[in-house]
């Protein structure tokens, strides 16, 4: 028996010695991809100790490794400087800098971006894909809109609904942001920033043609914040041709995204559909032997929890018409089909997530038996 362990031991040894060098760890995100697309995980709203964060640049890059992300942005605040004191910070392209050393070797992009940080109306927006920071800090908010469109930026509206600013809690459409909007000055908005979702913002974006965001927008610890609290940091998935900047950035000017925040998953129908129905795969439908009912397999292959809603005329045998998948688990659904069928359209509404406010996807999936 000692030598069976010992033998075992060193199996593992070498098992894990040949490994690639990874930051993995339990808490990875995971999401399929959708036909025609690559799924990148991105968080494209953080911060250091180059803005009010609390950590240096690199803590963000192995943090996000540890979360299994594609892509990040740290977005220091341009107007928002706490540290200057300790960190004078003459060049406000460092930051990025520091974390593009840190990534290198690694499978994660970074994405050059910032936070144009304005009272309301204005309010807070990030510009991404920048190429210079430093020309952006102008006094006149209107002419950094300018120049972050003169680089070709993608920017988004941050925390619209932020209560420090819009003490209801409700974003308003200022004549700022139609005037950045018609200009193409203005691309997204986040529905969900730290751990806040406003369906009002979800509105906006769908009544705008905004691009849909989600956002950590830390400034501690991504553990502390969100881990040890049992969540998952905010995310915004985008469906991309392929893993490159170029077609990332494609993606967003065209809006194909969902946010995602633990069991909430937002998005326009035409991405959110897809998303859904490629998380959850049918793995074996047969019937009970001398019944008709209908034994079905659904394994969740995504990280996050989905919660379901029977939407079909066929009742369930055993569990609620509403019931969760856990992300990577496999739930068996009973359906009493009252006749031996030749194929199923199983058809489920997923309850935790929305393609519009108060409106969840029915998601179908065909099944043939035989
Ligand atoms: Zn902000
Ligand atoms: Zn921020």
């Amino acid at each position: 028996m000692k030598n069976l362990f010992f033998i075992s031991a060193l199996l593992c040894f070498f098992n894990s010695q040949s490994q690639e060098h990874s930051h993995k760890s339990t808490r990875a995100l995971s999401f399929p991809d959708i036909s025609g697309y690559v799924t990148l995980k991105t968080d494209l709203h953080q911060h250091t100790v180059f803005s009010d964060g609390n950590v240096w640049p690199t803590i963000r890059v192995q943090e996000a490794l540890r979360d299994n992300l594609d892509v990040i942005s740290l977005t220091e605040h341009i107007e928002y400087q706490p540290h200057l004191a300790d960190i004078p910070h003459p060049d406000r392209n460092r930051s990025y800098e520091i974390a593009l050393e840190e990534a290198k070797n690694h499978d994660l992009m970074l994405i050059h971006g910032t936070e144009i940080t304005r009272r309301a109306p204005a309010g807070h927006s990030n510009a991404i894909f920048v190429s210079d920071v430093n020309s952006l800090m102008q006094k006149d908010s209107v002419a950094q809109f300018a120049a972050a469109k003169s680089q070709g930026a993608f920017v988004f509206w941050n925390h619209p609904a932020w209560y420090a600013q819009r003490p209801q809690g409700n974003p308003i459409l200022s004549n700022f942001q139609k005037e950045r909007i018609a200009n193409k000055e203005l691309h997204g908005i986040e529905v969900i920033n730290t751990t806040d979702y406003s369906e009002e913002a979800l509105a906006i974006a769908l009544e705008n043609d905004l691009t849909i965001m989600g956002t950590s927008d830390i400034h501690g610890l991504i553990d502390w914040d969100y881990i040890e609290k049992g969540y998952s940091r905010p995310v915004t998935l985008v469906f991309s041709k392929e893993r490159t900047k170029a077609s990332l950035k494609e993606a967003l000017f065209e809006g194909r995204t969902v946010a995602v925040f633990n069991e909430l998953i937002v998005g326009k129908s035409e991405y959110v559909k897809p998303l859904l129905k490629a998380c959850i795969k049918i793995e074996n439908a047969t019937y009970i032997s001398n019944t008709e009912i209908l034994k079905i397999e659904l394994k969740n292959i995504s990280s996050n929890n989905i919660l379901f809603e029977n939407t079909m005329d066929y009742t369930f045998y055993s569990s609620s018409p509403v019931f969760e998948i856990k992300g990577g688990e496999t739930k068996t659904l009973q359906v009493k089909t009252l006749k031996k069928l030749t194929s199923l359209n199983l058809q489920l509404k997923a309850i935790s997530a929305y393609d519009a406010p108060k409106s969840h996807p029915i998601i179908n999936w065909f099944i043939s038996l035989d």
